[in-house]
């Protein structure tokens, strides 16, 4: 592997510098403040430096580099007009304490995007607050509290989660303060409802549903469910995250859904993963916008735009200022660019899905055998049985022929699960290469399976001890995580003392 930065240092190398403005005064730096020596850094010539992060930049895998079907993600293209459209200098100069009559356009688009929002979740009202869709989730819940206690209505403690969820789901109830009441998923797929018909009573707070959930199936009893909840008293959260699946087509409001979280930078672009940024606004029904977080951004009878503080029954803020203002300008950009056709979005998200589940189907297990939404989820458990390659080697070997994997071993109700999402801004040519990598994978794991037991071949790291890797990172150079035997956290250690130099 090429060098590192420190590693290529030569004593007295210098890039080029800038010669100094002559009669400028040195800065003020106090005495007790100043160096006594030089810091230890490289000296490399300046093509050394460049070569040295351009060549780490090639390490990472992205979206821009090739196919990411890492389901449950959403990782679509990021149109690059997005990235001009933020860096105007009056979406990107702005100060969040600016005056209103100074940031009107800022603020005429987040109520713009607020408006949108409503409108492709059938809600009524928008808060753009939340930062993440796990945010979004915990807010959603403490409107849900708010609403009962206003009522009278206390006592509900449960909230009803399928066992298809995302983990954030049950973490963000517990969260809240309430009680996890657990759901089975019936043999096609759908909630089971007759399951679920005994665990809803009057201390049932709410349901907390994807839809599509994340074995990319529409539940087809919808309306029964809806039903169910309402009836007793229960209120509905939908988990937007497979919102690229129904925009323009279904909406959660018309299922019955009464808050609803959107992941901007899932449905609506934004690059994402490594922890952000996200965007995660709420759309409520009329009963509970009152609740909703401060401030509210509204459109004066006047025309202009602005901050409503006077809310007597939120909530409270869940993050500084408005929002993560970025973001908001990027979704808006991607919606407004689609514009009257942003249905279009999620019908090519769908057939693009489909189109991957026709080819693969055969070569793999499908545990419901249904058509798709926007994602699908195979099994690699016959591979197992037969060849002892599971879905993590399934997904290590993609990596060889230039894939991000997708994601694995989730839902968890799926043995060997391999989760794929295409998107919707991929072409034709690309789904094929990646299933015939599909298909070349599965014929290696009966004639070859060392292959790919030991993929991947050809990354900058091979396999890596990944828990290890998230759990005790090592980012600093010449520091190396020590491992313990007792698992107790420890400082890491400097390579060069253990090399003896
Ligand atoms: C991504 C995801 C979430 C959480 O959203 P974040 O924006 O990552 O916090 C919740 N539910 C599902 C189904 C998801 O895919």
């Amino acid at each position: 592997m090429t060098k590192l930065i420190y590693e290529r240092s030569q004593a007295g190398r210098r890039a080029s510098e800038i010669p100094r403005p002559e009669g400028l005064p040195a800065a003020e730096v106090p005495e007790e403040l100043r160096r006594a020596e030089p810091p230890r850094l490289p000296e490399l010539a300046e093509p050394e430096v460049l070569r040295h992060f351009t060549e780490l930049s090639t390490r990472n895998f992205g979206i821009d580099t090739g196919f990411y079907p890492l389901g449950s993600c959403t990782m679509k293209y990021n149109p690059r007009v997005n990235e001009r459209v933020v860096a105007l200098p009056g979406f990107r100069d702005l100060h969040p304490l600016q005056e209103e009559d100074g940031a009107q356009g800022a603020l005429e688009l987040m109520w713009r995007l607020q408006e949108i929002l409503a409108e492709v979740t059938g809600l009524d009202a928008v808060s753009l607050q939340p930062a993440a869709g796990s945010q979004g989730e915990l807010t959603g819940l403490m409107l849900v509290r708010a609403y009962f206690n206003e009522n009278g209505d206390a006592k509900r403690r449960k909230v009803v989660i399928p066992d298809t969820a995302h983990g954030t789901n049950p973490a963000s109830v517990t969260m809240a303060g309430y009680e996890v009441t657990p759901v089975a998923t019936d043999p096609r797929g759908n909630i089971d409802v007759d399951d679920l018909r005994e665990k809803v009573t009057e201390e049932t707070a709410a349901l907390m549903l994807t839809n599509p959930s994340t074995l990319g199936l529409f539940d087809e009893n919808i309306e029964e469910i809806t039903r169910i909840f309402h009836s007793a008293g229960a209120l509905m959260y939908y988990d937007g995250a497979n919102l690229n699946a129904v925009c323009g087509i279904s909406r959660p409001g018309d299922m019955g859904f009464d808050i609803v979280h959107i992941n901007l930078h899932k449905t609506f672009s934004q690059p994402h993963g490594g922890g952000g940024p996200g965007g995660g606004p709420i759309a409520v029904r009329k009963t509970l916008e009152p609740f909703l977080p401060v401030p509210a951004v509204i459109h004066r009878e006047d025309g202009s735009f602005g901050l409503d503080y006077d809310r007597p029954q939120t909530i409270g803020k869940v993050r500084a200022f408005t929002g993560p203002f970025g973001v908001f300008v990027r979704s808006y950009a991607y919606i407004r660019s689609y514009g009257p056709r942003l249905r279009e979005m999620s019908e090519v998200a769908v057939l693009n899905a489909n189109y991957l589940l026709a080819r693969l189907k055969d070569a793999y297990d499908l545990p419901f055998d249904r058509h798709c939404m926007h994602e699908f989820v195979l099994s690699a458990r016959t591979l197992k049985r037969e060849h002892g390659i599971t879905a993590l080697d399934v997904a290590k070997r993609l990596m060889d022929y230039g894939f991000h994997p997708p994601t694995i071993y989730f839902p968890l109700i799926v043995p060997e699960a391999l989760m794929i999402e295409p998107t919707e801004t991929e072409p034709k040519e690309i789904l094929d290469a990646f299933c015939d990598a599909m298909l070349a994978i599965a014929r290696e794991a009966a004639e070859e399976p060392e292959l790919l037991k030991e993929a991947p071949h050809d990354r900058p790291v091979r396999r890596l001890d990944e828990v290890r890797a998230a759990k005790r990172a090592i980012v600093k150079y010449g520091f190396e995580a020590h491992p313990e035997p007792d698992g107790e956290p420890v400082e890491p250690r400097q390579l060069e003392a253990q090399k003896g130099g």
